[in-house]
């Protein structure tokens, strides 16, 4: 819960970035690589408030297009010289080195908007909200924020609707607030089927189950409830899977009783293996940040260099519990 200036902070945050918005005549939206619903929710999702609001104003999403996330919506080429004049916002974002393209480097001013820790801070103004689910619950929180500026619109209210599914596994994860609730009810009195978006979100793809098929056979579970499974690109590539299918998995294999904390580690291509961390209760962001990575304290991600580097975070993940 914040307190009072708190509140105060984080509405006069909200009216910075309003204003900001207002001054620009082209705004280019960016998000972290490897999106993820939240990150494509409250980048198309803003994008799309913006374009409703100020039709005059020209605004892109920009970052790598991903195949499997193109039902809430697509990417915008953006030439590099659109950058020289205009305004910048990256979204769901708390690490310069995790923002898709690098153009974003050449705008004039930078805007941040994030509901992680704020571990590195970027951007003239960082409007970070650790209380939020998603930030795609920051984004619709503008809008509730200032409803007789802001006009919602239902594409937009799909795509923060499916942010908020998305980053609280349908309101599964302690970061849900009564506030999260009023939002998600509040974006479903417009005209999109919650029902279509769940049943998308929540399918997996038939390749995918094999590999959780897989992951739910090795995956080795200690009596003090850390578990963890490695999926090397040879699993991966004889399943016919790649890094980008694993994200299912994660969240499934905290499902099985006794899990307090557990770890996915997925090869890369390139070698060394990126650490996908869940908890459902220990703080893992330290853990994370210890191994080039972080994110929330209960969900993060880091890399480990080889099988080393795996041992000792599952040896950290165990102190944990
Ligand atoms: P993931 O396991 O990729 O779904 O990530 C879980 C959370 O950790 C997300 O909120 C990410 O933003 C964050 N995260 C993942 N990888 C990193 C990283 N290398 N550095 C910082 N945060 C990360």
């Amino acid at each position: 819960m914040k307190s009072k200036s708190e509140n105060v902070k984080d509405h006069a945050m909200k009216k910075a970035v309003w204003d900001i918005i207002k001054k620009w005549d082209t705004i280019i939206v960016h998000r972290h690589v490897r999106p993820d619903p939240d990150a494509i929710g409250s980048q198309c999702g803003l994008k799309e408030l913006i374009k409703t609001n100020f039709p005059e104003k020209t605004v892109f999403a920009a970052g790598t297009s991903v195949d499997d996330l193109n039902y809430l919506d697509t990417m915008d080429y953006v030439e590099q010289d659109v950058y020289d004049d205009a305004l910048v916002i990256v979204t769901d974002t708390a690490n310069i080195k995790r923002i898709d393209g690098d153009h974003y480097k050449l705008a004039k001013q930078w805007i941040k908007i994030d509901h992680h820790p704020l571990d590195d801070p970027y951007g003239e103004v960082e409007w970070v909200n650790t209380d939020a689910s998603s930030c795609s619950e920051m984004i619709a929180d503008l809008w509730l924020t200032f409803p007789d500026e802001i006009k919602m619109t239902s594409k937009a209210a799909r795509l923060l609707y499916g942010g908020i599914v998305g980053d609280t596994n349908r309101f599964l994860y302690d970061s849900t607030s009564p506030y999260t609730m009023k939002v998600a009810s509040e974006l479903m009195t417009f005209d999109f089927s919650h029902t279509e978006l769940n049943n998308r979100m929540n399918a997996i793809q038939p390749h995918t189950s094999k590999l959780m098929g897989y992951a739910l056979e090795n995956f080795t579970l200690t009596d003090d409830g850390v578990g963890h499974i490695i999926l090397t690109q040879d699993i991966l590539k004889s399943l016919g899977n790649e890094d980008g299918d694993t994200h299912p998995i994660v969240p499934f294999l905290g499902k099985i009783a006794g899990v307090k904390v557990w770890a996915v580690f997925v090869e890369q291509p390139e070698g060394g293996y990126r650490a996908r961390l869940r908890s459902k209760g220990p703080v893992i962001n330290t853990i994370a940040v210890n191994h080039r990575g972080g994110g929330h304290p209960l969900a993060s991600g880091a890399h480990a260099k080889d099988r080393d580097e795996i041992e000792a975070i599952i040896k950290e993940l165990k102190e944990s519990v």
